[in-house]
């Protein structure tokens, strides 16, 4: 099977240029009109994984969701946008979300509903599981005719890359996710087939990258933004996360969700089983993109892995410094291994936690940085 990807240049996030560049990138697909009908209720998915403005690179910036939004109205479709952080989740919290990441601005300028995940829930099957058989995720994500992602390129600490496939956890509503992580631990690779589950219960029709500007180095949140200048598209997720990773340098073969998604048949094994439309792979590269920091003891055999883990690995630390004191740590924690009390900085007991790094993306403050313990230090290993 040949899988279809395409890119387009987008060198800002001026809401022109977004839109020239996201009808770009839809156009070798045949346009919005190809995956949406008149009349069907689309849900619009970005990345919104926590409450930081648009120029901190966290989440999909504004002016991509409204492009697609805008496209969609444009095909006959009814967009509604939602998404779910991690965490517990208030309709207040929500609010705050949305206001802070420009989704509200956007649901002012289309008239577009939003939805919350956490509002109903219903239980669906995953038909190719590996790891999870069945998941509770919104309704408002099971109800809607289409679904269109609209991820962000980062990298990612526990996956070490999170765009397409990884986009999808959101589906489930906030503080359930801390379960399915509690199932996981710090195993990237079981992690990685629960995300390919939850995709083979409900793939997306359509994903469309925000890549106008990246994250590297110590993503999703507390990395630097990148600019690379591009928005890519695909009914793929698997596909596409190939060639994103291609394009800024991360070797498909080290992602796990690129990796099994071509061993379970639900991906491209590489790029030979891709036709890349628009921009050549070639022009557009990143050359100098900084990977994530665990990436590196991950190609450890796995008898030296678990010794490396606990003597050389990263592991959050909180910096009292920059923290409120807001306890949203503790509370998104999967294993419970924060002790906070309200008007105290929170202390982490490493012995319980499980590196899933959940801490890191729920801080709204950048007060959690995935840093290396002093044997690592003083070994500078
Ligand atoms: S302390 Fe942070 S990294 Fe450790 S288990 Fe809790 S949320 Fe995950
Ligand atoms: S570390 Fe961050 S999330 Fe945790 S209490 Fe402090 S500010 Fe809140």
């Amino acid at each position: 099977m040949t899988y279809r990807v395409s890119i387009a240049r987008c060198r800002t996030y001026d809401p022109n240029t977004v839109r020239s560049g996201v009808a770009a990138a839809l156009a070798p697909l045949g346009g919005m009109g190809k995956f949406v009908e008149t009349g069907q209720r689309v849900l619009v998915k970005p990345n919104l994984l926590s409450s930081r403005p648009p120029e901190a690179a966290v989440t999909t910036h504004p002016a991509v969701v409204q492009a697609v939004v805008e496209e969609v109205r444009r095909a006959g479709g009814v967009p509604v946008l939602g998404d779910s952080p991690g965490g517990r989740n208030t309709g207040q919290s929500y609010e705050r979300l949305l206001r802070r990441t420009g989704m509200t601005a956007v649901a002012e300028a289309t008239g577009c509903e939003v939805v919350s995940f956490e509002d109903a829930t219903v239980e669906v099957q995953a038909p190719q599981a590996k790891a999870f058989r069945k998941f509770t995720v919104g309704k408002a994500v099971a109800d809607a005719d289409r679904v269109i992602v609209l991820p962000k390129l980062k990298t990612h600490q526990l996956t070490y890359y999170t765009g397409a496939v990884k986009v999808l956890y959101g589906y489930i509503p906030g503080l359930r996710k801390a379960e399915y992580h509690l199932h996981t631990g710090t195993d990237a690779e079981t992690f990685s087939d629960l995300l390919l589950d939850l995709h083979s219960a409900l793939p997306p029709t359509l994903a469309i990258m925000d890549a106008v500007v990246g994250m590297e180095g110590r993503g999703p949140s507390n990395g630097n933004p990148r600019e690379i200048g591009l928005v890519l598209a695909s009914d793929s997720c698997p596909a596409l996360d190939l060639v994103a990773c291609s394009i800024v340098g991360l070797d498909p073969a080290a992602i796990p969700t690129v990796r099994k998604a071509g061993e379970r048949g639900i991906g491209p094994k590489d790029l030979a089983e891709v036709e890349v439309l628009g921009e050549r792979i070639e022009e557009v590269r990143v050359p100098d993109f900084e990977k994530p920091g665990t990436m590196r003891i991950a190609k450890l055999p796995p008898f030296l892995l678990h010794a490396a883990q606990s003597l050389l690995a990263a592991r959050p630390e909180i910096y009292p410094g920059r923290c409120i004191m807001c306890g949203k740590c503790a509370e998104g924690c999967p294993p419970g291994a924060i002790r906070w009390a309200k008007g105290q900085v929170p202390s982490i007991r490493y012995r319980h936690c499980i590196r899933c790094y959940c801490c890191q993306e729920l801080c709204p403050q950048g007060a959690i940085e995935v840093a290396y313990p002093w044997f690592r230090r003083v070994t500078g290993g």
